[in-house]
């Protein structure tokens, strides 16, 4: 089942929260920003440790931490690319992060998990594409045969809310 959320996704008490990373895992604006401030340093400690190990994250791939304070029980770290005019395999990356997170996810005995808008911040993505791949990925995900209850796409500001109501055929306002 896929839920559509207008708001903060630190708030939701979800198995796992998607943050859109960058490729250092050493935390940044945005909805990262948000993700530590409010979970508090346990998730930097476990970024940290990641690094060390295997050097941070790739573009289109994803990592898993504790979400420290925050109500979820995991924070699944995932890179977008960043929007360079389309012509750097930006689309196929953004797909990969959905792809990546989902089996992050799995692998972990995660239910129900929390998506941002991967890209369409400080990345620059265009909303309305970033949309239609992000839909289209988990939907692909879903109709497989997979242990996820719920996955649940989380918009901070007005456009992207009103780019997936569309979307997902939501009249309800
Ligand atoms: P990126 O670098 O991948 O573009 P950003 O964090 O800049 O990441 O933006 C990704 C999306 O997250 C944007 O659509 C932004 O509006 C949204 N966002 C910012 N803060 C939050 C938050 N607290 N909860 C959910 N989404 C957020």
């Amino acid at each position: 089942m896929v839920t559509l959320v207008k708001g903060d996704i630190t708030k939701l008490a979800v198995d796992a929260i998607v943050n859109a990373a960058n490729t250092s895992l050493l935390g940044g604006g945005g909805v990262d920003g948000a993700i530590h401030r409010a979970g508090g340093p346990a998730i930097l400690e476990e970024c940290k440790k990641i690094r060390a190990k295997q050097g941070g994250c790739a573009t289109g791939k994803a990592v898993i931490t504790t979400a420290g304070l925050l109500p979820a029980k995991f924070v699944i770290h995932t890179v977008g690319p960043v929007w360079n005019g389309g012509q750097q395999g930006e689309r196929e990356l953004l797909a990969s992060c959905y792809r990546s997170s989902l089996q992050v996810a799995v692998a972990n005995g995660v239910k129900t998990i929390a998506f941002p808008n991967i890209s369409t911040g400080i990345y620059g993505f265009p909303k309305p594409e970033a949309a239609g791949i992000a839909i289209k990925e988990v939907q692909q995900y879903l109709a497989d045969e997979n242990p996820l209850h719920e996955v649940f796409f989380v918009c901070f500001d007005d456009e992207n809310y009103s780019l997936y109501k569309e979307r997902l055929g939501w009249n309800k306002a």
